[in-house]
């Protein structure tokens, strides 16, 4: 790890001052459980880290009114069993507790979850390289340096969205959650605030997998909301992955349905584990809208939001088990009881 400058500001305002004095390359840090990794590994050496966890008021769950609002700061663990969001967001609190480790999820904040960097085998052999002394070409760590997956292992690499450049995927749980429910987060920057819906967070590779989310430098983000739906009580995150346990996804889906008896009015579907960024799958839910919710429509709308998948050497089962997750998901959220 390289030194670095670090600075730990009290308010919101005086972070974004804080990083505009800093200047290029610096780095908010909150949680640590992603950055401090990655530092150790040589793959960022950010030369100025902006500590926000003295920031106070940053951390509130609010449930009441129209709106879920959960500020940046809240770790994933308080999320992940708030009686609201257990009881009417399954889905939420289900793809923060399918994340991590206990440990780690106390750490970790709802916000910084959102930024995680990709697991690709090759990305995280940094700098240090491997035991053999291999440091593998990667155009998100180095730009224009080629991409050791395309012609390595790729088992656990994307089907969709994928370019000739980066084939990573996208590793969080919690963010396919959100896109599934067009959550929205609060942005702070020099010029003001905005609002930003979840998937409008994330870049597609193309020739620039280096370039990874749409904040501008500077821009924090102080809250997550998610507008509240009847389909939040019919919902579920369903992980598959090598382990029960710590573990990234293999394949994964968020699904909320909104039903009529066993017709279903409206299915939000969004994949995890399969695509370069949160995936959400419009195809699928529009082969379910006024479907009746069998196994075999389940399977239909799995196979919809797999339109479009293109396979490498090793990850062409991706495609299949990612439809089979849709479908037990869509079974599963269908078991549970309306609001
Ligand atoms: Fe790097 Fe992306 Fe290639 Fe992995 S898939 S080695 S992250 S460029």
């Amino acid at each position: 790890m390289r030194p670095f400058r670090y600075t730990r500001p009290d308010s919101p305002q005086a972070a974004i001052e804080a990083f505009a004095a800093a200047g290029a390359g610096a780095r908010y840090i909150a949680g640590g459980t992603t950055l401090y990794d990655l530092m150790k590994l040589s793959i960022e050496s950010p030369p100025h880290l902006i500590d926000v966890t003295a920031i106070r008021g940053l951390d509130a769950i609010e449930t009441g009114g129209e709106r879920l609002r959960f500020g940046a700061m809240a770790p994933m663990s308080a999320v992940a069993t708030d009686r609201t969001v257990l009881r009417d967001y399954p889905v939420l609190a289900e793809s923060l507790s399918k994340a991590a480790s206990q440990q780690l999820r106390n750490m970790a904040t709802v916000g910084g979850n959102l930024f995680q960097r990709t697991r690709c085998l090759y990305f995280r052999n940094g700098a240090g390289g491997t035991s053999a002394g291999t440091t593998y070409p990667c155009n998100k760590r180095e730009p224009g340096a080629g991409c050791a997956a395309i012609d390595g292992l790729d088992r656990g690499q994307a089907v969709l969205g994928q370019s000739a450049s980066c084939t990573a995927v996208s590793p969080g749980d919690w963010p396919v959650a959100l896109v599934a429910l067009d959550a929205h987060v609060e942005i702070l920057g020099a010029t003001g605030t905005r609002s930003l819906p979840v998937a409008d967070l994330y870049r597609l590779p193309g020739s620039t997998p280096h370039l990874e989310f749409t904040l501008a430098p500077g821009e924090i983000v102080t809250a997550i909301v998610v507008p509240k739906t009847r389909a939040g009580r019919r919902s579920t995150y369903h992980k598959i992955r090598d382990r029960e346990s710590y573990a990234f996804a293999l394949a994964s889906a968020a699904v909320a349905i909104d039903m009529d008896g066993d017709v279903v009015r409206q299915a939000r579907i969004a994949l995890g584990g399969v695509a370069t960024r949160p995936w959400r799958a419009a195809a699928a839910e529009a082969a379910l809208a006024g479907q009746r919710l069998t196994a075999e429509s389940a399977l239909a709308a799995g196979r919809a939001a797999l339109t479009g998948a293109t396979p490498g050497r090793h990850n062409r089962f991706k495609i299949d088990l990612a439809a089979r997750t849709v479908a037990d998901a869509l079974m599963i959220a269908a078991q549970r009881t309306a609001a």
